[in-house]
């Protein structure tokens, strides 16, 4: 299958979930998950029509990034370190990763006069080898990175379980779902984007109220090892 009909079919499958719990097609954005694609494959599924691009590893997407042509939004999804905060900023629209305070403040004081858009990432589902902060510590973290200059606090973001059962990944995004409505009443604030869902798990995320799905191997087939 080419990348043009993955997509096809990756972005019917993303309106068919959204129509089944009443919720309209155009709410879930489609983040393409590139790590380990080459310039070429990426081009090629933004001439088809993906608009953002997910990157993992700060050097990859800066190796990468100059040889694509054509226009689109750059969102890093992988863990951060503070140390390629700087870099991190140059190569990208938008931080999905912030699991910390630490790594908040060292994007604020790096971003200078611009404002940088970020989602809190939560482990969700308790994997110890899962980065995020905890269900318990999102609020509060929210909270804390609303004080910070230079930083606006969009939503949240998780990777479901690595499991079989649909229950314990529908049960982690649910959970996303409640803690966003439980920082939105606390802090008073509006935080519009829920980013969850993967090529596996995308259509439980947008029934669970995902508004961005990261997608990977559903568009550009397995990731070569
Ligand atoms: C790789 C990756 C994805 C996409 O995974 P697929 O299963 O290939 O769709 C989404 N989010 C993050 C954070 C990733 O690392």
């Amino acid at each position: 299958m080419s990348i043009a009909e993955n997509l096809r079919r990756v972005q019917e499958r993303m309106a068919e979930a959204a129509l089944r719990v009443g919720r309209s097609p155009e709410d879930v954005v489609l983040v393409a998950a590139t790590k380990g694609r080459t310039p070429e494959e990426i081009e090629e599924a933004i001439r088809v029509g993906v608009e953002a691009v997910g990157e993992n590893r700060v050097q990859e997407a800066e190796a990468k990034f100059p040889y694509i042509r054509l226009p689109f939004r750059k969102h890093m999804i992988g863990h951060l370190q503070r140390n390629k905060v700087k870099k991190a900023l140059k190569l990208f629209d938008v931080i999905q990763s912030v699991d910390s305070f630490r790594l908040g403040e060292e994007i604020s004081k790096r971003a200078l006069h611009r404002t940088v858009e970020v989602l809190v990432e939560v482990n969700t589902s308790g994997e110890e080898t899962k980065f995020g902060v905890s269900p318990e510590g999102t609020v509060d973290l929210v909270g804390r990175l609303l004080e910070l200059e230079g930083i606006f606090v969009s939503g949240l973001m998780t990777i479901g379980p690595l499991t079989e059962d649909e229950g314990e990944v529908r049960r982690a995004f649910s959970l996303l779902r409640e803690l966003r409505e439980r920082a939105e009443r606390e802090l008073g604030v509006h935080l519009p984007v829920l980013s969850m869902g993967m090529s596996g798990d995308f259509e439980v995320a947008i029934e669970e109220g995902s508004t961005m799905v990261r997608i990977g191997t559903a568009i550009f087939g397995p990731r070569p090892s």
